[in-house]
């Protein structure tokens, strides 16, 4: 195998987004709905390795209507933030991380990894070209989305595909809450679950969204904004919320106790969740890794043991959970409002993403 970095060739686009559309669509761009000039595509051939990267212009794919991940969903995705930082650069948050999980996720998807280094240097070639889509203010962001799909052609499903693309898109993302932090609703799902053990539900896998959309509708239905997963053997361990992890305090001050579900197969290991659980602990504050069940989670806001609850990853960042409700009954967590060490962590993090405040631990990566 080669040893050389992958050579890309840049095809910029000969009609980019005029300025003043491209300043229209930054001005409100929410989340998903913008996407920048360019594209970066790599591929990948059985024997052949990884090869043909590209930058071109941003447009739609043509693919043939048996390529196999339209039937069998041999598909794997990231998702991360390139931020202006206070000096007017732009940098990104924790790449290498990413890299390295879409290579486990490759893994568990049977499909070939990419080496972290190219999968860096397809964020930096595309963040370079389009920088100009990078929002100049604060909680806005340019977020990525590395993707890799089964690009052979073929009905058969006796072996994972030969063929395969990767891909990185850009769209612009607005701040999370444009009009101050606001708790979400979540509803425990117990008919439905997210992953079982043995199963994909720790590789980033379209398939693990595709199944759930069902149970977010039922939560729509019972007016929460949010699902949250239980384990799939005894529906009682909390794990996730839709594709967010969740964090626990107890108690409050600097004595808190700030605790997350562990990673046990079944839930996917957040970025922000691991950079939290370093953060938190630099701050002062006790973490832990535990096993939480839904009885603890009522019980302790009951009894006021739990006084925040919290969701974390890349597209959030942090959103505080207000109240639950669940088959069983409904209560509120602590007064249901964004607690003190919620948003604390939440400045904290954002501080360090935007450059508002210093790095100690180099998770991010400038682009020149
Ligand atoms: C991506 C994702 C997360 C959050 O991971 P981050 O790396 O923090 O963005 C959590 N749960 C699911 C199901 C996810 O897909």
């Amino acid at each position: 195998m080669t040893t050389s970095p992958l050579p890309f060739d840049l095809k910029p686009s000969a009609h980019p987004l005029p300025a003043a559309d491209r300043e229209a669509a930054l001005a409100n761009p929410g989340f998903g709905r913008h996407f920048t000039d360019h594209m970066v595509t790599i591929r990948y051939t059985e024997g052949q390795g990884w090869h043909d990267a590209r930058l071109e212009p941003y447009g739609p794919l043509s693919l043939d209507p048996a390529t196999m991940v339209l039937h069998y969903s041999q598909e794997i995705f990231e998702g991360l933030k390139a931020y202006r930082q206070a000096d007017g650069s732009v940098a990104v948050f924790r790449p290498e991380a990413n890299g390295e999980r879409f290579q486990r996720s490759a893994r568990r998807m049977a499909m070939p990894e990419l080496p972290v280094e190219t999968f860096v240097e397809a964020m930096d070639v595309l963040v370079r070209q389009d920088e100009a889509w990078v929002p100049a203010s604060g909680e806005q962001s340019l977020y990525l989305r590395p993707f890799m799909i089964a690009s052979e052609v073929g009905l058969g499903i006796n072996r994972p595909a030969n063929e395969y693309l990767f891909m990185v898109i850009a769209s612009p993302a607005g701040a999370y809450f444009p009009k101050g932090i606001k708790p979400v609703s979540v509803w425990l799902s117990k008919e439905y679950v997210r992953a079982s053990p043995g199963g994909t539900g720790e590789a980033k896998t379209g398939g693990n969204y595709a199944g759930t959309f069902v149970a977010q509708a039922e939560a729509t239905r019972h007016g929460c904004d949010q699902v949250v997963w239980l384990d799939a053997v005894e529906r009682r361990w909390v794990e996730e919320m839709g594709g967010m992890n969740l964090y626990f305090v107890r108690g409050s001050g600097a004595d808190a106790q700030i605790v997350t579900p562990q990673l046990t197969g079944t839930l996917l290991p957040g970025i922000t969740r691991d950079s939290l659980l370093r953060i938190a602990s630099d701050l002062g504050y006790s973490t832990g890794e535990v096993k939480i069940s839904t009885d603890d989670w009522r019980q302790g806001n009951a009894d006021g043991t739990i006084t925040e609850v919290f969701a974390c990853g890349t597209a959030a960042v942090i959103t505080p959970v207000g109240s639950v409700r669940s088959a069983e009954g409904d209560w509120t967590v602590g007064d249901g409002q964004p607690g003190p060490v919620t948003q604390r962590l939440r400045e904290e993090l954002l501080g360090l993403q935007t450059g508002a405040r210093p790095d100690p631990y180099g998770w991010m990566h400038a682009i020149r």
